[in-house]
Order: C-alpha cells, then structure tokens, then sequence
C-alpha cells in the first residue's frame, strides 16, 4: 500500500449553504480538509457581528473537528464601525460580490468607489478582501477579464489592502496576478477550473453539474491555471467555490454552482500525480493559504492511501461535478 501523509488542507473558499443542508455539507467537507472560509451569500447574507458568530457555531457543532474561517458579504451601507465589529466577531475577510453577479448576490454592489472607506478599514483591521471578480455587463467569457480594471482601481487605492481575486479562470488573470506583490494580491484555484473545459461543460450534451460563475473557459485558460497551480507560485492556492444546489435546482433551473467538497483533495491528488507533481500539492493546498491569510499553518495531518475509487453519482440529493470520474487517492485518516 502506498500512502501519502502531508498537513492537514485548507479550502480558502467553500460555501456550506444554511438550514438542514448546512449539516451534510459540513461533514462533507471536514471529511478531508481542517479549515474552510466560508462564504456569506445566505439568505440573509452574513453582514452583522451576530450572524457571523452564529453561523460559525453552527458549523463547529455540524462537523467538530472542522474549522470555519468566517467571512461577512460587503453591503453598500457598511462603515469602518461595523467592519471593526465584524473583526471582532472572528471575521478574517469581507467578500464583495458585483451587484447580481451569481447566487444571492442582488443586493451586491455597483459602486467600488463609495466602498473604499470600507477598505480602508478592513487593511486597518486586517481584513482580507476576497472579490468575486466578474463584470456581470461583459459577455460571458469576457467578464472576467473586464473586471481586471476594476480590480486594479481597488488595489492602488488601498495598496495595504490584502485581496484575493477569488475562482481564477482566465489565464489573463493568471498573467495580471503575477504582476502583483504576492503578500497582498493572490488568486484561488478551483478544482473544476483546473479540470474542465467549455467541451466538458457543452462540447457533447450539456452537463449543467459543470456549470459555475465564472464559467470553466478554453485549454489554454485551463492550463495556464494549472502551471499557476503546480508552480508553487505563493500568489496561487486552493479555494474549491464548491457550491451545492439539489439536484432539480442544477437541472431544472441551471443554477451555477460545481459541488466539489467531498472529494475535491483526493481529486487533486490524482491530477497533481499524473502531472508528476504530487510533492507540490501540500503548498498549494495546506501552506499558501494560510501564509497570505496570516493563520497558522495546521498542526494535523491528512492521509491519503492510494487506491481506484469513483465518484458517486449523488451526494444528499447534490450531483458532484466530477461524478463518475476515477480518482486514484482516498482520504484515510485526518487529525493527529
Ligand atoms: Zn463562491
């Protein structure tokens, strides 16, 4: 048997929903990975010093063992006040979506501009700005690269300010990011970003369980995401956006969403290994993370044994995005 034992991983970017479903997701997600940053796009969104603590005690008493870093959503009204108490509630980063640029996101916002008092505070307190940066007007495969403007105004105006440019999927991002000082400006990398292309997505039939914003683009943005990955480059590390919606939400309606957490590191564990890079996988997943975030890095250990399993069709009424795929790694064992 062959077993690979590293640090215990980080997904720095993981939504777990609320309600009845918060519980699966949770123990879906602590079965591999100590730490997730949580995102705040409930229903209400998480933007008061109460609402964050209580989500991240419903996420401890789901799935003990498994750690939230907890996020708020930036609203158009929010003043350095309240970012300070947002901090104080064990916030780590305040996340700014583009005003009806994914799921929830309808009270997002229009104007950057008014909210740099806000970051200003946040680079005060220490806050990480994480952006889901699309511009929701562009067309489809341009948005992302038309935020990079926008993306650029922010970091000039508040050059303390440390940002993640959240769910990289272009490679003009890939080229942008690299430009920038990797202790304020770094990038998260999916899993279905660096294994799906616009054919897995809709070259055959369509397969909605691929469908995410930003969408999964061409080879070439896939590769350069990859390289970025396998690099070891500090601006790049794991944040899986593993987003579930049932079943009927994905087919019926088209909601964007890939749910990866389940099995999101032993997946990773196969692609880095048939790329020859396995021994990089622990800086991507376990240490750039937490290094940019400022946390330390986790004392537990995962292992994972290799061995052929394949992912199942459903997980609590949720279709994963690589359903059906062969991996080669199980994770056995986490804590210590
Ligand atoms: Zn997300």
């Amino acid at each position: 048997m062959q077993y690979l034992e590293m640090r215990a991983a980080d997904d720095m970017h993981l939504h777990l929903r609320q309600g009845a479903q918060l519980v699966a997701y949770a123990r879906d997600a602590a079965r591999s990975f100590a730490r997730g940053l949580v995102m705040p796009n409930t229903l209400p969104p998480l933007a008061s010093p109460e609402s964050v603590r209580a989500y991240g005690r419903q996420i401890e008493e789901a799935a003990p063992g498994f750690t939230p870093l907890l996020t708020f959503k930036i609203l158009p009204h929010m003043d350095a006040g309240l970012v300070r108490s947002l901090k104080e509630a064990g916030a780590v980063a305040g996340k700014l979506y583009p005003e009806g640029v994914t799921t929830h996101a309808e009270d997002g916002v229009r104007d950057v501009e008014g909210l740099f008092p806000v970051f200003e505070a946040m680079a005060e307190e220490g806050l990480v700005l994480c952006i889901h940066a699309e511009s929701p007007g562009a067309p489809v495969l341009e948005r992302e690269a038309a935020f990079h403007e926008t993306f650029l105004r922010i970091h000039h105006a508040v050059p303390s300010l440390r940002i993640v440019f959240e769910h990289v999927s272009d490679a003009r991002t890939v080229a942008l990011i690299r430009t920038l000082p990797p202790d304020k400006v770094a990038g998260t990398i999916t899993l279905h970003h660096l294994l799906f292309t616009l054919d897995d997505l809709l070259g055959g039939r369509l397969n909605p369980h691929l469908f995410c914003k930003p969408v999964v683009k061409t080879s070439a943005d896939r590769d350069a995401l990859r390289e970025a990955a396998f690099s070891g480059d500090p601006h790049f590390f794991f944040g899986s956006d593993s987003a579930p919606h049932p079943r009927e939400k994905k087919e019926r309606e088209g909601a964007a969403g890939c749910y990866t957490a389940p099995y999101a590191l032993e997946a990773l564990a196969s692609l880095f290994e048939a790329h020859g890079v396995l021994g990089v996988l622990e800086g991507f997943v376990s240490e750039r993370g937490a290094r940019f975030y400022g946390l330390l890095l986790n004392e537990e250990r995962v292992v994972l044994r290799k061995e052929e399993w394949v992912v199942p069709a459903e997980y609590h009424g949720v279709v994963p995005a690589c359903a059906g795929m062969r991996l080669g790694w199980r994770v056995v064992e986490k804590g210590r």
